[in-house]
């Protein structure tokens, strides 16, 4: 087993379920370098996803780069790797803005994180609530609405002549994004249609599906490719271009009640995934 040459000390573990964009911007804190410099140590850039390209290295490679347990990627780079597969027939499964990456925020989650990370299911636009809180997932930052944006340099100067350090508070205003009320699911079910719900369901499956490198579906025997993931979305199963729920979207909706009744239907009968 060939060894790469440890070329950074001092590098912070990955989180287990930690996107590799969020790792890089702490790994950038932690060797007083920014974000850009390490994506250019590791022969990353150009426009595709940062996070489907680090899932195409050698995770071996990185990890002994950094001088960490080969293995500690393997949560995230099985994700990705999955959903590499499908990448280019299903980009809309990544949330993005104008074409910049970003993600969504659970606040309780980010609040309980002794070191804030964001996890890489929260950049995809199939994961719409946060199961282990409830809560649909927040969009931008309470106080100046800015999208949640990676890479961004950590050691940044970004607001009131301070540098927050963490991925817990706003990269344009500073603030502590954990602090949102969170939005919660049994709260809003009466204004979600039962399509909505199976997509809620199915999109948390969809995660789960990509980590174990198939699908199953409820009703259906055996193991499933997991390019059947465009199938499901074709039938409108899975979350599809143009559609978005989060707690955005679900606190419109407590202000304008009679909405729930002008959203569109889907003539294909919905496929359960049982994941
Ligand atoms: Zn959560
Ligand atoms: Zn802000």
């Amino acid at each position: 087993m060939s060894t790469t040459e440890q070329a950074l000390f001092g590098c912070p573990a990955p989180f287990l379920d930690e996107a590799p964009v969020s790792w890089i911007c702490r790994l950038a804190l932690s060797q007083a370098s920014t974000p850009e410099e390490i994506t250019k140590l590791l022969g990353l850039g150009g426009k595709r996803d940062l996070d489907v390209k680090f899932s195409r290295l050698s995770m071996d490679w990185v990890s002994d780069l950094c001088g960490l347990d080969r293995g500690c990627f393997a949560a995230s780079h099985a994700v990705l790797t999955s959903y590499d597969r499908v990448y280019r027939q299903a980009p809309e499964m990544l949330l993005s803005m104008e074409g910049v990456p970003r993600f969504r925020y659970c606040p309780v989650c980010l609040g309980g994180q002794l070191t804030a990370y964001f996890p890489v299911q929260w950049k995809f636009a199939t994961w719409s609530y946060c199961p282990a809180h409830g809560c649909f997932m927040e969009n931008h930052c309470e106080r100046c609405l800015a999208p949640l944006v990676l890479p961004r340099d950590l050691g940044e100067i970004v607001a009131n002549n301070r540098e927050y350090l963490s991925l817990r508070n706003c990269g344009r205003c500073g603030n502590d994004m954990s602090k949102r009320e969170p939005c919660l699911v049994a709260e809003f079910i009466p204004m979600l249609a039962d399509w909505e719900q199976m997509l809620m369901t199915n999109g948390r499956a969809s995660i789960s599906a990509f980590y174990h490198g198939y699908l199953t579906i409820k009703g259906w025997r055996g193991k499933r490719n997991i390019k059947e993931v465009l199938k499901l979305r074709d039938k409108g199963a899975l979350h599809f271009h143009g559609y978005r729920l989060d707690a955005d979207v679900v606190r419109r909706r407590q202000q304008t009640p009679r909405a729930v009744n002008t959203f569109r239907s889907i003539s294909h009968p919905m496929v359960r995934t049982d994941l």
